[in-house]
Parts: structure tokens; sequence; C-alpha cells
């Protein structure tokens, strides 16, 4: 496919894509072509006639290969956004979803709040990329924040996607088994762990399964190992008036709500995901109520 332009190139790969199967051919076109290509979105429109060159059109053909065989497309581009930030990916972290920004938009005000008297100290638990703690440092420039993570790729990632996005003088990775290796106290401990259940994890659609680490997926038998382990050591992490934050499963929210209220901790708010599914929650100590 020598002298092809841009617009036969995103025909071609769209027609690539669907005949194997992949159900946004279209919109994974044109996102693998515009990132390897770097374009902007209306490049499409306006510079369609443009050749490519020899070597573009064979990193092209590399990444309809891997997407042909479910990688997803930020894997195979290597990056994704999520909030204000741009994130690097790797084979230990889990893709960020946009679902999991509901959980920094959520604790914004919050922290906010804390801030403005006197300071707010947030731990990430399970950090990945770094998504969740870093988009709040972004989003909220007073806070400083601790990424905790048992993967030290993952550690590694996060670091690096502190430095790219401009916050790392405010976050700091440790290496930790949720908070086993975790000193001092924080204002909000947050997560988005592990929460399916085992059983379904096999089922689960390749893209995920095959390319998101199963660290970050697994939740044990019934999903919810690590709310637990989480909820029986946030007491002795949190500062006085703190908040735990959790991304849920879309069936958890009343089971997660238990396993906190047995620990010491109500539920302050709850928040749906954009196709109605619980997603969020958010707990305060009961006594602070
Ligand atoms: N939301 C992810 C999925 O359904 C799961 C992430 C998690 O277990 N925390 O693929």
């Amino acid at each position: 496919m020598s002298g092809a332009t841009l617009a036969e190139a995103l025909a071609a790969a769209r027609r690539r894509l669907s005949e194997a199967g992949i159900a946004d051919a279209a919109q994974d076109a044109r996102l693998l072509i515009a990132g390897l290509l770097k374009l902007s979105s209306t490049a499409f429109v306006i510079d369609g006639a443009r050749p490519l060159d020899p070597s573009q059109q064979a990193l092209i053909d590399g990444a309809l290969a891997r997407r042909a065989v479910r990688e997803p497309v930020h894997r195979i581009l290597g990056r994704r956004a999520f909030s204000r930030l741009d994130l690097v990916l790797s084979p230990e972290t889990l893709q960020p979803r946009p679902d999991t920004e509901i959980l920094v938009d959520t604790l914004v005000p919050y922290a906010q709040k804390m801030v403005a008297g006197g300071g707010c100290r947030i731990l990430d638990l399970g950090t990945g990329t770094g998504a969740i703690c870093l988009a709040l440092l972004d989003l909220v420039p007073g806070a400083t924040g601790v990424g905790a993570d048992y993967s030290a790729g993952a550690l590694e990632t996060a670091r690096r996607n502190a430095d790219i996005n401009g916050v790392a003088d405010r976050f700091e990775a440790v290496e930790s088994d949720w908070f086993a290796a975790v000193t001092g106290a924080f204002d909000i401990i947050v997560s988005n762990p592990p929460y399916i259940v085992r059983s379904v994890v096999g089922t689960l659609d390749e893209d995920v399964r095959l390319y998101d680490p199963i660290l970050a997926l697994d939740g044990g038998e019934d999903g919810l190992d690590a709310y637990r382990a989480i909820a029986a050591g946030a007491d002795d992490h949190l500062r006085e008036n703190g908040l735990v934050a959790y991304e849920i499963g879309y069936d958890q929210k009343e089971t997660v709500t238990a396993i906190m209220r047995e620990n010491g901790f109500a539920r302050i708010e709850a928040v749906q995901d954009l196709g109605g599914n619980d997603r969020v929650l958010v707990f305060s100590r009961e006594t602070s109520v």
C-alpha cells in the first residue's frame, strides 16, 4: 500500500480493523493514526490528500496488527489522557478509565477545602500509572501525595508520569502491599483497587483480560478482598476528619459500605457513573459524621 494518502490509509485501516471484528473500527483507526502520526483531530478533514511516507505506513501497519489481536488503542500508543494529564502506560499498570475521573472529580472539592484549612496529604493505594493521585495534585495545587503500589514497575511509571505532568515535587512513590510500607497519616486515602470477582476475570473482554494486569483486576473470591484490607488499615493512617474514597464495581455499594461500617466508617457520599452505575463511595469516621 505504498504511496497511499492519509484518507486512503484511514479507510484501509478502518476496513482492516472491521474485518478483524473490532467493534469501534472507525474510531480506533482514527485514534491510532492520529496518535502515531501526531495529527490533530481535524487533519483527516483538511489534510486527507497528504501522501504518507513508507515509514509512516509501516508504523500504521504495525499498530493495526496489534489492534487486530485486541491490544487496546492506548496501550499501542503507550499513553492515555486522564483528567488533564497525559499518562504513559506500562504492562504493570491498569489503563486508566474515564469512570475513574469521577472519583477524582468527587474528591477535588474536599481536597480544596482541606488545603484551605491547612493542608491535604493524599494516599493513593494501588496507584498504578499514578492517575488518581497525580490528577488530584494537578487539580489541587496545595495538595501533596503518596502513590503506593505492590509493583515496582508500576511505581516507575507513576514517577515518570509525575515528572511528565509537572507534579513530581509533590508526589512520592512507595512500594507497598496496601499499607504495609506506608508511614504517616493522610487526609484522604483513595483507591481504585482490584474489584472483579475472581471467577469473572476470565470472562472479561479480551482487551481487558489479555492486556490489563490481572493483579489490578482480581479482587478475590467475592471481589472485595482489597476493600477489606484497606478498611482494616485505614484508621491507623487517617488524620482527624480524614476521608476514605473508592472506586467500586457496579454492584458493590452496599457490600463495601458494610465492610467500612464494621471498621468504624460511615458513607457520606455515593456517586454514579454516566451509565447510571454506582461507581464512587466516600467515607469518614463514624465519630466525625
Ligand atoms: N473498571 C475495570 C474493568 O471493569 C476494573 C478495574 C478494577 O478492578 N479496579 O475493567
